[in-house]
């Protein structure tokens, strides 16, 4: 039986990676983490029966250790728990289901621990990049691409010619404010950019894709995941969410990934690859699917997407900073103490002024992620609100 440690078990692709473990009844969920949410955490752990739970926090671990005080499980806290959780040697597979730059310390761990990842956390890729593909290279571990498009593209290099890959489609969504002009964005409310057109994710992933953010984001995870240059990945708007991702081979022959919108696909492909299984749920019927259409991203409206590109094709320490800039401004946005320009505003003012390292370090990363996040809180400390684009 396969096993698999969960980082971030209490969020939309950690919720749903459980599902797939319910429904197939032959993965061995060993260890749990999630942030603060106890609640749920808890009652995974009765479901599911891991032998390790961490928490971040320190006072909610305390209060799920005397919670669980029945049962045989191990409730640890902080970055230990998370490398504990990662590293852990009865399990095969890390799903890497938290949000932001705090997976990259555990990923690193579980490589080194010879574990397989199944990737959907994103930011890991885009800010160490460099250091991930290599080290699971030495280690001989498999980087499994949950993310529906890095998905895609990895199905449809399935029985490629290796060296024959010539270009990546790399489809989005659009968004909810596709076809608007950036002077219209400027009353958005934290619940306008919630409403995602045709996926249910975590916050702060759907804000992203309000931004764009998340589809440069997603350029620079395909740059190191695919081993491609970033001029080789175009990026097409596709509204329906049908086409998930293509490939363009040497010879002009483009493979498609077609499917209802379905973050169990991907993660069950990931799981048990490259076995396919039985999944429910529904499927794509070609007459009732009148239209598929494609347009060309509007990179004056969003401007995250060309930003996230010129960081993907600089490299270095760029990304990071693109990367911590976003996560501290969309946290700021979604505690409504900036506007929603300012997101885009306060990432390209921090990457304007970065001194870019070439080939950081994990220390070097960390410590430009905590420049960047003093800078982003400081900057707006001191800003006036209609500078920051606040609706007053
Ligand atoms: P959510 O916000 O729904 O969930 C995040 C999870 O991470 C929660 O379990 C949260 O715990 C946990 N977490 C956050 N910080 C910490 C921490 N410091 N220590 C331990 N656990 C922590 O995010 P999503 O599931 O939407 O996204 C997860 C990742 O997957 C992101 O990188 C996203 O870009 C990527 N992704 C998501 C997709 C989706 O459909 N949702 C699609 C493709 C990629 P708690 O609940 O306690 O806060």
């Amino acid at each position: 039986m396969k096993k698999i440690a969960i980082l971030g078990s209490t969020g939309s692709i950690g919720t749903q990676t459980l599902e797939v473990a319910r429904t197939n009844g032959d993965l061995e969920v060993v260890a749990l983490s999630a942030h603060r949410n106890i609640r749920l955490l808890e009652k995974q752990v009765r479901k599911f029966r891991p032998r390790l739970a961490a928490v971040w926090d320190g006072e909610k671990a305390k209060e799920l250790r005397q919670n669980l005080r029945d049962l045989d499980v191990k409730v640890i806290s902080g970055m230990d728990g998370l490398l504990e959780v990662a590293a852990m040697k009865e399990s095969d597979v890390l799903v890497t289901a938290i949000v932001g730059m705090i997976g990259i310390l555990p990923t690193i761990e579980a490589i080194r621990a010879g574990k397989d990842i199944a990737l959907a956390n994103k930011e890991t890729l885009v800010t160490a990049g460099h250091i991930i593909m290599p080290l699971a290279k030495q280690y001989g571990v498999s980087i499994l691409p949950v993310d529906s498009e890095h998905s895609a593209i990895f199905q449809c290099l399935q029985g490629g010619q290796e060296g024959a890959l010539a270009k990546i489609w790399l489809t989005a969504s659009g968004g909810p404010f596709r076809g608007r002009k950036r002077g219209e964005l400027q009353n958005v409310q934290v619940e306008d950019a919630l409403k995602h057109p045709n996926w249910e994710m975590g916050r702060k992933i759907t804000i992203d894709s309000s931004t764009m953010v998340n589809k440069g984001l997603e350029v620079i995870e395909a740059k190191w995941l695919f081993g491609v240059d970033v001029g080789q990945i175009e990026v097409v708007v596709q509204p329906q969410s049908v086409i998930h991702s293509m490939v363009e081979y040497a010879d002009g022959a483009v493979v498609a990934q077609l499917g209802t919108p379905d973050m169990k696909l991907p993660i069950q492909y990931a799981l048990y690859y490259p076995e396919r299984r039985y999944l429910p749920g529904e499927r794509l019927d070609f007459f009732k699917l009148s239209r598929l259409t494609f347009e060309r991203p509007d990179l004056d409206t969003f401007t995250g997407l060309g930003l996230a590109i010129r960081a993907g094709r600089e490299g270095g320490s760029l990304p990071t900073v693109l990367n911590a800039a976003n996560e501290r401004a969309v946290a700021l946005f979604l505690e409504r103490k900036v506007g929603y320009l300012a997101i885009t505003d306060i990432i390209a003012e921090c990457m304007g002024r970065h001194k870019n390292i070439e080939n950081p370090s994990v220390d070097d990363i960390l410590a430009t992620e905590r420049e960047t996040y003093e800078y982003v809180d400081t900057r707006v400390k001191r800003s006036c609100m209609t500078c920051l684009h606040v609706n007053t």
